[in-house]
């Protein structure tokens, strides 16, 4: 889905009013390219001379997550939940702990582990989180 697309389509399958506000959330999140914290949509939406305070911001989160358009990362990076837009796909993150910068990786390694777990335990498992953290390519040469 391109940025400025049917954003507003996936707002009305949730029976969300498509305001100016959650369109622009969205459009940020998804243009970002990675993970981002409710500030940076903030500042984001302020460059963009968008007037929205970050209260909204949080509480327009709220509701995109609420209704699985958008997900809260299981990373926290300093403390501040991080936002992606949920897709069908799974996918787990990289983080560099030196400049904050994040990898999402599509696939799961963890499906035959599941599996395993499930024959072993008896337990239904449905779901995961899995989040690695290091130095990135350009940190780890210091
Ligand atoms: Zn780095
Ligand atoms: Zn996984």
């Amino acid at each position: 889905m391109g940025i400025g697309g049917n954003y507003g389509e996936l707002l009305k399958k949730e029976n969300l009013r498509n305001t100016k506000h959650r369109n622009s959330v969205i459009e940020i999140i998804a243009g970002n390219g990675q993970p981002i914290d409710a500030e940076s949509i903030f500042l984001k939406l302020k460059e963009q001379n968008i007037s929205i305070s970050l209260s909204t911001v949080y509480r327009v989160l709220e509701t995109l997550v609420s209704k699985e358009i958008v997900s809260k990362t299981s990373i926290n990076c300093d403390n501040k939940a991080l936002y992606e837009i949920k897709d069908a796909q799974h996918r787990h993150h990289l983080m560099c702990v030196k400049c904050k910068k994040m990898l999402s990786v599509d696939g799961c390694p963890l499906e035959e582990y599941e599996k395993a777990l499930e024959d072993k335990l008896g337990f239904s498992i449905k779901g995961h989180k899995l989040e690695m953290f290091g130095y990135c390519q350009d940190c780890k040469q210091e």
